[in-house]
């Protein structure tokens, strides 16, 4: 690519041009379309610059260019349609830092004006560098005939309206509704101005609005750990509208509880005979009940994104054509930290935190423990409480410190919370003495931020 194509800014900008027939006026016709103040030298100028300048469209200087004349312009074109004229004020531009072009002359040109498509605010330029001018006319040709004339003004009234085609779901239904809009509804009514424009982009709205809720649509809302005070409000209202809620074993009764009363409430954690749904059985649930034309609630602990196999359900939902969007939460490892008073990241101790899994599909899961059992490491483990040996003894024989903080937190926000501040070397007795049944998160080199400080034993002991 030789020439980069940009958009200029030249609201309020200076272009000069030098000459006065049929070139100069073809590009001052060009000119004329932007915001740009344009300047004309030219002793003899058509009478069409003339009633340009008469209309104080640009400014007319009835003399030849001369040197310093060119200051502070941004864009000079050499119209003269004389070699020498030509060579002589695109020197005087050079001279000034002026950028030149110069008409029908590409090589001694700093800049070329592409053919334009003219859909202002939408604008194609095109451009062959020179090698096919009649390339460039058959793809302009071919653009003028496929965007309709009324683009411009349709695109000035869509940007408006960009806010208000939120309440579609990012993704396709969004991108259903623009497109009906600037190729469908948008070219009916175009001839009949602005307001008949906005009017469609009003009705249309509610149309896809009404369509996108036949259609059904899956919500994936992050619970958070249990308090129903830590959901979002988005997460509140993805439940009030709800028709149907497939949530998670570890989701609070309380939250449900908050979804509409005629919604229908599936649990996804077991099947009747008290085992885990396959995940293939959970994608194909949800599928079809937004198929059907449900609102899907796809609801699970914590945020979504973290331990969630939530991918495996996006990309179910993907393959079979149903909109969807992902609603964050508060995930374990902020509950649980908060409510030991201490940070994730701390300047001078952690400048990086990691979220690990004890178990993954291979069960317990492997780490780069080296790394892990450095000192200053933070790690917040979910899934933690079975694999606890195994991390202790991996730790250990990598070499970290048996007095390592740790701290584990069962039911981090609820109302029956537990605080296990313990040690590396003691972690795996510790738990096995407390013998938490509910979901805990373990907390690599952090302990409760009381247990540092001068609170009594009782104290200690109530936070534990
Ligand atoms: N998506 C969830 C995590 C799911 S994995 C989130 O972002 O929090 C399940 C693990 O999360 C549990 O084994 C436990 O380690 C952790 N967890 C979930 N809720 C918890 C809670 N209220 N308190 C402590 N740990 C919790």
């Amino acid at each position: 690519m030789k020439h980069f194509p940009i958009f200029l800014s030249v609201k309020g900008q200076r272009i000069a041009l030098s000459g006065g027939g049929d070139a100069a006026v073809a590009k001052l016709r060009l000119l004329l379309k932007t915001e740009a103040l344009l300047t004309v030298y030219a002793e003899n100028a058509t009478a069409e610059i003339r009633d340009w300048a008469a209309a104080g469209r640009l400014t007319l200087i009835a003399r030849s260019l001369r040197a310093g004349d060119l200051a502070g312009e941004v864009l000079f074109y050499a119209a003269d349609e004389d070699a020498a004229e030509d060579a002589r004020t695109s020197a005087i531009a050079r001279a000034a830092g002026v950028l030149a072009n110069i008409v029908d002359n590409l090589e001694d040109s700093q800049f070329i004006t592409p053919a334009i498509v003219d859909r202002d605010p939408v604008t194609v330029a095109i451009g062959t560098e020179g090698a096919a001018p009649v390339l460039a006319r058959a793809i302009k040709a071919d653009l003028e005939e496929r965007l309709p004339s009324h683009l411009g003004l349709l695109a000035r009234v869509g940007k408006g309206f960009r806010k208000a085609a939120e309440a579609l779901p990012f993704g396709r239904a969004r991108r259903a509704f623009w497109a009906d809009y600037y190729f469908k509804a948008g070219p009916r009514v175009a001839a009949n101005g602005s307001v008949a424009a906005q009017q469609a982009l009003d009705e249309l709205l509610f149309e896809h609005l009404a369509q996108d809720a036949a259609q059904g649509h899956v919500a994936f809302v992050g619970a958070g750990p249990g308090d129903p005070e830590l959901l979002t409000l988005k997460a509140r209202k993805a439940l009030d509208t709800a028709d149907v809620v497939i949530y998670d074993r570890l989701v609070a009764p309380e939250i449900l509880e908050l979804a509409r009363r005629e919604a229908q409430l599936i649990d996804a954690g077991k099947t009747p005979y008290g085992q885990h749904t396959p995940q293939d059985t959970i994608n194909e649930m949800i599928v079809s009940h937004a198929k059907a034309g449900h609102q899907v609630v796809r609801l699970k602990s914590g945020d979504a994104t973290v331990f969630g196999r939530l991918d495996e359900e996006l990309t179910a939902c993907d393959a079979a054509g149903v909109a969807y969007h992902v609603v964050p939460g508060i995930t374990a490892a902020s509950a649980a930290v908060a409510s030991i008073g201490q940070s994730l990241t701390k300047r001078g101790r952690n400048s990086g935190v990691r979220f690990l899994t004890g178990h993954d599909v291979a069960g317990f899961a492997d780490h780069d423990w080296r790394e892990l059992a450095q000192p200053g490491q933070v790690a917040a483990i979910y899934m933690g409480k079975k694999a606890a040996r195994f991390i202790q003894g991996r730790l250990i024989m990598h070499g970290a410190d048996p007095a390592t903080e740790i701290t584990v937190v069962e039911n981090a926000s609820r109302a029956d919370q537990r605080v296990l501040a313990t040690t590396l070397s003691a972690l795996a007795t510790d738990l096995a003495t407390a013998a938490f049944s509910g979901p805990a998160l373990t907390f690599l080199g952090l302990s409760p931020r009381a247990a540092q400080t001068s609170l009594t034993k009782i104290q200690q002991q109530e936070l534990a």
